[in-house]
This record gives C-alpha cells, sequence and structure tokens, in this order.
C-alpha cells in the first residue's frame, strides 16, 4: 500500500537552499518512494525560485491571507512534486529567503513561515488536486506551526511528524502576534506554544507532534541535554518516547564523483589517481601553489560561530607553515569572512577563499582537496563530510552530533583494523584541532595508508538507503496508531 506523505518546508534543493535541510527534504521524496511513500512538497513560491510557476497549475484558491491573496500551485520539477504556496505580498521580494538586503531577518517572518505552516495543516486536513496526505512530516520552526494549527481543529487529522535539523533556530515572537497567525489563545500555556512569554513555533510544534525526529542518534542525545538543548532540553526529555535520531544521507546520485559534471575528471575508489586532477583544478582556480606533494585542505560552510571556524583561523597558520593549502568556499559572518580574507592576504600561494555560496565549485572542491574541516561547536548531522567522504576526501571533525556518528577517526586501532574514514577531535578546540591537522599531515605522506582511508570513506554508507527505511517506518507506526 502506497502512504501518501505531504513534507512542510522552507527549503528545498534543487531549488532553494541555505544549508542542509534543503538537501534533506530534496532527497527524502525520492529515497522514501522505494519503501512505498509518495511525497509532496509544500514550499513557499519565494521570488528566487518564480520560474517554477511558469509550468504550474492552481490547485487551491486559499483566499486573502495574513494580507494578501494566496494561491496554491502543484509543478513537478527535477523528480519532485511540489506544491508552491504563491502568496507574493509575502515571498516575492529581493535579499535573502530568511533575511532582507540589510542582512536583517525579515519584519513579517512569523507571517510568511506561520502562512507555510498554516497551509500545511489545511493541506493535511483537507487535501488539495484530490489528494490528501496520510501523514504530514513538517520541517524545523519555519513548519513548526503545522502540528499546532492541525491540532487547532476539532475534527480527525492526520499524523504529524516534526524534525528538528537544528534547534538553534526556534522562530520565537512577541505574543501580539498570535491574532494575527490565527492561533488559540488557549494554547499560550507552558503545555502549548508559549516560551518565555514569546509565542515559539518550534516549541509548539515540539508539544503537538505526535513524533519528533532529529538528524543523527548523538545529536538526539545531546538536545535531552542544557549544554545543546539550547532551553528546550526539558521539552524534549519529556517527550522521549516520541523522539528519535534518524540518520540524514546525502543524495547519491547528486554526489557521486563517477558522474558530477562539476568535475575536472571524475573518477572512483578504483581509478583515485584520477582525483589528482581536481586538486589541481581547484588549486588553479583559486591561484594557489600547485605543488602536489602536500594536503589541500578546504573549508564549505555557512560561516557562522557553530561552525567552530574561529578555531580553524587559529589553527591554520602553523598547518600552512608546514607546507599545506587550503581553500574556503563560504560566507556568512562578517568578522569570519573577513579573517579569512586576511588569512589569504597573509599567505597568498596557499590560500584561497571565495565569499559567496556556489553549489558547482563546491563540487570541485569537495572532490579536489585532501581532506575537509568541520570542527563545528554542534552539528545536527551534518552533510559536508558525508559528501567529502563519499569523494575519497577525509574530513576532520569535532565529536559531536552527526560528526560523532559518522567519521571514524584515523587512530592507531582503526588504521590497524584498516578501517578508518578521517580525523575527530575533542574537545572543540584549537589546540585539539591542531593535533588533528598534525595527524592529517602525517598520514599524509604514508601514501597508502591514507588511499586506504580514502577507499573506506568511499564505501562509508552515506546515502538515504537505511534511514529512508526508518523513516517510513515511523510514518506507517504514526499512521497505525
Ligand atoms: P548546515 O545545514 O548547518 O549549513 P550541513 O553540513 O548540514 O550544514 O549542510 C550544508 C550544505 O550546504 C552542504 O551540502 C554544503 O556543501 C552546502 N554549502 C554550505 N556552504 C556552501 C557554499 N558557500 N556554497 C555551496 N554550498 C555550500
Amino acid at each position: 500500500m502506497t502512504l501518501k506523505q505531504l513534507s512542510v518546508a522552507s527549503e528545498c534543493a534543487p531549488f532553494i537552499k541555505t544549508g542542509g535541510l534543503a538537501d534533506v527534504v530534496g532527497a527524502l521524496g525520492p529515497a522514501l518512494a522505494e519503501h512505498g511513500v509518495e511525497c509532496r512538497v509544500l514550499l513557499p513560491l519565494y521570488r528566487q525560485i518564480a520560474h517554477l510557476a511558469s509550468d504550474a497549475r492552481e490547485v487551491l484558491d486559499a483566499g486573502t491571507k495574513f494580507g494578501g491573496p494566496v494561491r496554491v500551485l502543484a509543478t513537478e520539477a527535477k523528480g519532485v512534486d511540489l506544491l508552491l504556496i504563491d502568496a507574493p505580498h509575502l515571498y516575492d521580494r529581493p535579499g535573502q529567503i530568511y533575511l532582507n538586503e540589510a542582512g536583517v531577518d525579515w519584519a513579517d517572518n512569523h507571517l510568511r513561515f506561520g502562512l507555510l505552516s498554516r497551509l500545511g495543516a489545511e493541506i493535511g486536513q483537507n487535501g488539495v488536486d484530490g489528494w490528501a496526505p496520510d501523514v504530514v512530516h513538517a520541517h524545523d520552526w519555519q513548519a513548526g506551526l503545522t502540528p499546532v494549527f492541525l491540532k487547532q481543529t476539532q475534527t480527525l487529522a492526520p499524523p504529524c511528524v516534526l524534525t528538528i535539523h537544528n534547534i538553534a533556530f526556534q522562530g520565537n515572537f512577541a505574543p501580539s502576534t498570535m491574532g494575527e497567525l490565527g492561533l488559540d489563545p488557549a494554547g499560550f500555556t507552558r503545555e502549548g506554544f508559549e516560551y518565555f512569554g514569546q509565542i515559539s513555533f518550534l516549541k509548539g510544534g515540539l508539544k503537538a507532534a505526535d513524533q519528533i525526529t532529529t538528524v543523527s542518534p548523538t545529536y538526539a542525545r545531546e538536545l535531552m541535554t542544557p549544554e545543546f538543548g539550547m532551553g528546550l532540553e526539558g521539552v524534549l526529555a519529556a517527550r522521549r518516547a516520541d523522539f528519535s535520531g534518524i540518520l540524514n544521507g546525502v543524495d547519491t546520485n547528486v554526489w557521486d564523483p563517477a558522474t558530477d559534471p562539476a568535475l575536472a575528471k571524475t573518477y572512483t575508489s578504483r581509478t583515485l589517481a584520477r582525483k589528482a586532477e581536481n586538486k589541481r583544478a581547484v588549486l588553479d582556480r583559486f591561484g594557489l601553489d600547485s605543488d602536489m606533494s602536500t594536503p589541500l585542505f578546504s573549508v564549505i560552510s555557512r560561516l557562522t560561530p557553530q561552525k567552530g571556524l574561529d578555531l580553524a583561523l587559529q589553527a591554520l597558520p602553523g598547518t600552512l607553515e608546514k607546507g599545506a593549502r587550503f581553500a574556503l568556499l563560504g560566507s556568512g559572518d562578517p568578522e569570519l569572512e573577513r579573517g579569512f580574507l586576511d588569512l589569504a592576504t597573509r599567505f597568498p600561494d596557499a590560500v584561497g577563499v571565495e565569499i559567496g555560496f556556489d553549489e558547482d565549485l563546491a563540487h570541485l572542491m569537495q572532490a579536489g582537496a585532501d581532506a575537509t574541516l568541520v570542527p563545528s561547536r554542534f552539528e545536527p548531522c551534518g552533510l559536508t563530510q558525508l559528501c567529502a567522504m563519499r569523494y575519497g576526501t577525509l574530513p576532520i571533525v569535532s565529536i559531536t552530533g552527526g560528526l560523532a556518528d559518522t567519521v571514524i577517526d584515523a587512530n592507531e586501532a582503526a588504521l590497524a583494523a584498516g578501517c578508518a574514514t578521517g580525523f575527530q577531535f575533542a574537545p572543540t578546540t584549537v589546540e585539539k584541532l591542531s593535533e588533528a591537522l598534525d595527524r592529517a599531515m602525517a598520514l599524509y605522506v604514508d601514501t597508502k595508508a591514507w588511499q586506504k582511508a580514502q577507499r573506506n570513506a568511499m564505501k562509508h554508507p552515506v546515502g538515504w538507503e537505511r534511514s529512508a527505511e526508518r523513516m517510513a517506518s515511523l510514518y506507517k507506526a504514526s499512521v497505525e496508531q
């Protein structure tokens, strides 16, 4: 029997992406199809993806909502069944999807994502286009009110699974927005969506969802502690019985070094030597010294304190002085951007920095680097280390969240057993990161051991197979309850 699932999300790759959330929402549908789940993704029609409307048909006239006309359009693009919320007063604007042109949160984000949540619940409840979901899957705070609205209706509603991709983002707003959002004031309590005197989309969702998941088993455990729960640890601990960690995967068709069109040369674990052509291309692209005998480290990341890249800024000079090179692609915190640009000025032949978001360059760098740094202070799952492993690029990661769950440290025992896939360090400090970089430099000169680790990494399952099966089982259990 096919199970119908509606994903409610603010991002979906390859259409609109600021981070891993988009990759997950985009990859989940095709992966779940293999387990008898038929997905549709409800997504705001942002200006950045306006082109998707040209082949779409209207499936719902939702009337006037939150200050303007709202329609839902249906289309199929790149194998994803999309339901697009056409509400120009909320989504047709410049800037980024969460931030205005000055880099500040849009002042009406509560309405922009309140509408997403509300339509998620309405379509969950009533269906659309002759299609009604058996289960609703809401993602992050932007869809956090979906289960709240579903519970607010008096009629029987489909079960709702809520996934926490990053608890740092909670969607907290002034209580005066309650009326505008159409929330029942009776829910403004500790048992509902009230959170320290504010409305919290995420907390409301965590209380109302039938099942809660997050993106790795370690992050699930961490979230129930004050160190990582960011105030919501108690809420999650109270829901322990309905809370699980299901590891993210990457789309192994999109991330495949054997076929990737963004590479200078494609390769497999059997033709690893060809990977060097990509290193040359990256060194060339960043104008770096073309010596192939020392490692090239990379970072592809949002530049935020979460990612621990301030530690990398401090640790890297020592490594560069030992002959390594470093290339970074990312954007975000202006101070971090400046820090890396300064590093490139100090080490012009050894450091290249590109500030921005560039999908093709990200692919080329995953193929061209020898090792990639993910020294996060917390990391719900992390996708960059998974992509890196698939490309035979060894990840250097802190031991937290999904980084703890996915990388096997190249310690003596793992090297002897031949199962290492990267380097882990803890605690997340400059000293420990420097040690890990030194270990990587040392292993790199042992070509045989390095190549063995590369092959292990490439063999490591980073796709959705196992997790999609777990997710499908979770849906089925929720529907049967
Ligand atoms: P997060 O969701 O916290 O940003 P993840 O590691 O889960 O971190 O996912 C990040 C995704 O975004 C990865 O697919 C990574 O390759 C990609 N990414 C991050 N920064 C950039 C960038 N500047 N250009 C291209 N891709 C990027």
